[in-house]
């Protein structure tokens, strides 16, 4: 399959961003590590850094000489992400090799509505994306929340967050650019043949490319979807609780129009090079079939939502707008990468006016902003009902 986004080179609008972004985070990662616990002050959550870094394309006393425009640096929480990159066993050297290497980052396409920009590096492992003030501070008012979340469950489904930063321009506009590195959910060796963003919402959740134009790399919607996913029994135990603890978590935070990213590849395919829907072969039979993989390296490495071998069930719709089909009989062996993104919208006053406004024109609980208990209740109903267990 063909690499998402584009390369930004010398002469890309947004290549000097990406230099102050490398700088910047070359800076903040490299200064010498403090201790080694996971275990933080509570002023860590609190420490901003108020100074702003400066670089000037000379060079300072702290900043190397460099190409890019002169710009300020911003550091939110560095020994929070710190220890979370810690936690997450991420390898700093590896980290900035990731980001800050030779090789430049490739911007999405924006693929989502909300005008976030994406960046991914040329690794594949990490996310860059581009957020607003309001982004910001959710992230900073969950941050401990957060901590205790993903430190408490290693099986935790919710994004990981791994830096959040500020670059400001420097001369007459001061413009702010705002951005949070994450860990790219659907990073893997094999290939991703299908990947779903969804909600359990059905308004508007349909992809509106035209057929010709959907590939692997085109993220499709709720009713989009023509499967149901089977996991092995105690994987699927593991999955609903743990789904269980994130939404509760997701809930308490009054976070809202978060979704569940699957990404699929399909085993036992014929597919010809670079085709976006390999023809996975297909069987009628109801058990669990005994050739899933069983290729101890590949297994060896299954964790929730990381590289799960699964199966999927084939389904139809009777109507349009019916969020999940009858199911077929017809399987295909697959394996799964999942996880919850898109965890920094708030239950603000414009999501409530968005509400109040929409509720006259459709059914209030089709649309995807409605309060965090009922977002919680509408997505869990409906992720259990596309998951369930494979007997
Ligand atoms: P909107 O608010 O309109 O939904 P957004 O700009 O907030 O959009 P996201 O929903 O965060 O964007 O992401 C858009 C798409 O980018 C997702 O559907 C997914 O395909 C991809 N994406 C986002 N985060 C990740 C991640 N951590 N790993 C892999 N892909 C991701
Ligand atoms: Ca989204
Ligand atoms: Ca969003």
């Amino acid at each position: 399959t063909k690499r998402q986004g584009v390369t930004i080179c010398k002469g890309h609008k947004n290549y000097e961003l990406m230099l102050n972004l490398q700088l910047g985070i070359r800076h903040s990662v490299g200064r010498p590590a403090p201790t080694k616990s996971l275990k933080l002050k509570p002023t860590a959550f609190d420490a901003e850094q108020k100074l702003w870094t400066k670089f000037p394309p000379e060079g300072s006393k702290h900043t190397p000489p460099h190409q890019s425009c002169e710009f300020k640096w911003k550091d939110y929480c560095p020994l929070v992400f710190r220890t979370l990159r810690k936690l997450f066993n991420v390898d700093t050297a590896d980290y900035m090799l990731s980001i800050c290497g030779n090789d430049a980052l490739r911007e999405l396409s924006s693929p989502g509505k909300s005008g976030s920009f994406f960046y991914l590096t040329n690794d594949d492992k990490y996310m860059i994306k581009t957020m607003k003030k309001s982004e910001v501070k959710v992230l900073k008012r969950m941050l401990p929340a957060y901590f205790e979340h993903v430190k408490s469950f290693e099986n935790t489904l919710v994004a990981k967050f791994f830096g959040l930063h500020c670059v400001k321009l420097s001369g007459p506009i001061q413009k702010k650019v705002r951005f949070v590195i994450m860990g790219n959910l659907l990073c893997t060796e094999i290939p991703i043949h299908k990947r779903f963003d969804l909600k359990g919402s059905s308004h508007g959740r349909i992809t509106d490319k035209p057929e010709s134009e959907i590939d692997a790399n085109t993220t499709l919607k709720d009713l989009d979807l023509k499967f149901i996913f089977r996991l092995q029994k105690d994987w699927f135990q593991e999955f609903c609780s743990q789904v269980n603890k994130d939404c509760d978590f997701l809930e308490q935070e009054r976070i809202m129009d978060y979704s569940l990213l699957v990404g699929i590849s399909f085993q036992d395919t014929e597919a010809t090079e670079g085709e976006a829907e390999p023809d996975c072969i297909r069987t009628t039979s109801g058990v669990s079939s005994t050739d899933v993989d069983l290729n101890p390296a590949r297994w060896a490495s299954v964790r929730l939502g990381i590289n799960m071998p699964a199966r999927v069930e084939f389904t139809v719709r009777s109507h349009e707008t019916q969020l999940v089909g009858e199911p077929t009989g017809e399987f295909c062996n697959v394996v799964l990468f999942f996880g919850i993104i898109d965890i920094l919208q708030d239950y603000d006053i414009s999501k409530k006016l968005e509400h109040a406004y929409k509720s006259f024109q459709y059914d209030s609980t089709s649309i995807s902003a409605v309060d965090p208990r009922l977002y919680s209740k509408r997505f869990r109903d409906f992720i259990f009902r596309v998951f369930t267990d494979d007997s």
